[in-house]
């Protein structure tokens, strides 16, 4: 496996992959990779004949109330999982060289951003599709592998490439989540078990909606109020949204349609903020 921590070098390795008639996945990462990554990386070895995994906190995707130098950073050890997983390339650049100084060029996607997250978190996506179109022409993929527990970004992102044309498949990985049920994250080495069994809550809301869809509800309102009902039990608990949308759009839906409602969960847990969905 390759290690490559400077753009130019990126871009010649990718040069080389396409002399070869070598097709690339490229899984993008912020780092501190766990399960939820490695099972990007094992769907894009299925995709492609090379797997560029990308390790980068992206600072334009963090807010300024968010701290980026929190952020836990273990790129020894998220290299040895990348190799120890068959990736060909780590590709693991510093800020300086993604965004050097002076850099002040952004891409920014404006409806299925704006929702959800993107009122919460206004500048966040535009640093998503900003870095993402970058990796996109530095690592010329043909399929980027993302995963569906963040849909909004996955969603931002698939419309930015057929917005802008950039000629890139994007896959989405299913959720995966711990033997409890909650969802990985970089964070969940950071809950007490209290706020471990708060945040499980929100899986318990996610249940119940299925279970409502089950039994033949359809009414949005319905469901939204029940898992309303459910987080507002839960002493640690902030909600920051519960809304039921269109997957591609993020567009908020009135009646449900079986097979094609996200249900999205966005909540504090004291300051750990975590997200959830369930495609309904
Ligand atoms: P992050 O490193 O948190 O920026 O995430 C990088 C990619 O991994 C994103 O596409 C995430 O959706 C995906 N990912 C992270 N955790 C999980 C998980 N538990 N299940 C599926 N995909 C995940």
């Amino acid at each position: 496996m390759q290690k490559i921590e400077s753009v130019p070098e990126m871009r010649s390795a990718t040069a080389q992959f396409k002399q070869a008639g070598k097709t690339v996945a490229l899984v993008p990462t912020s780092g501190a990779l766990h399960e939820g990554h490695a099972a990007l990386i094992a769907l894009a070895k299925t995709r492609a004949d090379v797997v560029v995994v990308s390790v980068f906190a992206n600072p334009l995707a963090f807010g300024a109330s968010e701290n980026l130098a929190r952020y836990p950073r273990t790129p020894e050890s998220d290299a040895r999982l990348c190799a120890e997983l068959g990736a060909d390339v780590v590709f693991l650049p510093s800020t300086e060289e993604m965004f050097p100084r002076g850099f002040s060029t952004f891409v920014t996607e404006e409806a299925v951003s704006k929702p959800l997250c993107g009122i919460s978190r206004p500048s966040h996506f535009r640093g998503v599709t900003t870095g993402m179109a970058k990796l996109l022409n530095v690592v010329q993929p043909a399929v980027v592998v993302m995963g569906q527990r963040d849909a909004q970004q996955a969603a931002v992102v698939r419309k930015m490439i057929k917005d802008l044309e950039f000629g890139v498949e994007v896959v989405v990985a299913p959720i995966v989540r711990e033997s409890d049920g909650l969802a990985v994250t970089v964070r969940n080495r950071e809950l007490t078990s209290g706020q471990r069994l708060e945040a499980l809550a929100i899986h318990g809301a996610l249940l119940k909606a299925k279970e409502m869809v089950a039994q033949g509800v359809r009414s949005t309102d319905r469901i939204i109020a029940e898992a309303t009902h459910l987080l507002g039990e839960r002493r640690r608990i902030r909600v920051i949204y519960i809304s039921m949308v269109d997957p591609l759009t993020m567009e908020q839906m009135k009646e449900m349609v079986p097979g094609a409602t996200l249900l999205a969960i966005a909540a504090w847990i004291d300051e750990i903020r975590v997200i959830d969905n369930v495609m309904l």
